[in-house]
């Protein structure tokens, strides 16, 4: 046997400092929460990075920068769309997308289905609600999601399925609103699973969390959070 070999073997893996931050965040979450690694910004190296981990799903809020990506790195990746969607997008994306997590209108909802018709899909969405108290954030108001769901369009639309809600709390330095912002979208949530999702065992997921949030999210029953910087280090755009 080689002395190389034998030296190999004693020398631990070497892990990049965005995967031991990864790892860190990890090892917080609750067993029932998932970490969408949010890599808007961060190049192809980098999501290898955190791909060569075990770690497969993704988000991103562009979808030219998601097709993009998509195209250039494994196929197993699951890709969330997580930033606000152009009905004139969603066939770049339908192909191949796992979860939207920003259904913002109706006829968002109908294009998606439109879409994954055409490529004999499924896809998955979730409701984006807005709960911060910026006017800039997007997302549905709870009447305009009700109005979305007694809609006989929407019994009708064969090739979507509302997995859950989704939403960005304001940001502030202000603990007490940003959890008053979850727990209302926790309502939401399990208003609409009373009324219109009792039985379905899909509607689940309550995606909210962010780097510098996430924590409370969890407090206030988040199943999802979508990390970014905490992961790749701050983006400098
Ligand atoms: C950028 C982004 C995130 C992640 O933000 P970080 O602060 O970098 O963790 C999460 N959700 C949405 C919708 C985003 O656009």
């Amino acid at each position: 046997m080689s002395k190389i070999l034998l030296i190999l073997r004693i020398i631990p893996d070497v892990m990049s400092e965005i995967q031991i931050n990864l790892k860190k965040i990890k090892s917080t979450l609750p067993e029932n929460v998932k970490l969408v690694a949010v890599s808007k910004t961060r190049s192809i190296n980098e999501i290898i990075e955190i791909y060569n981990t075990g770690h497969r799903v993704f988000g991103e809020n562009r979808v030219q920068e998601i097709v993009v990506k998509q195209a250039s790195l494994p196929a197993d990746i699951q890709w969330h769309l997580i930033g606000h969607l152009q009905t004139n997008k969603v066939k770049y994306i339908a192909p191949f997308i796992s979860l939207i997590e920003s259904v913002d209108s109706f006829k968002l909802l109908v294009e998606i289905n439109k879409q994954a018709s055409k490529f004999n899909r499924l896809i998955d969405c979730l409701l984006q609600f807005h709960i911060a108290s910026e006017e800039t954030k997007f997302g549905l108001s709870y009447e305009e999601a009700e109005e979305i769901l007694e809609s006989p369009v929407f019994a009708s639309l064969k090739n979507i399925r509302i997995t859950g809600v989704m939403g960005m709390a304001t940001l502030t330095e202000n603990q007490n609103l940003i959890r008053s912002e979850f727990s209302e979208l926790k309502k939401y949530f399990n208003y609409l699973k009373m009324k219109y999702f009792e039985n379905d065992r899909f509607f689940k997921e309550i995606s909210m969390g962010m780097s510098d949030d996430y924590p409370i999210a969890i407090e206030e029953g988040s199943t999802m959070v979508r990390v970014g910087s905490s992961i790749f280090g701050s983006r400098f755009q």
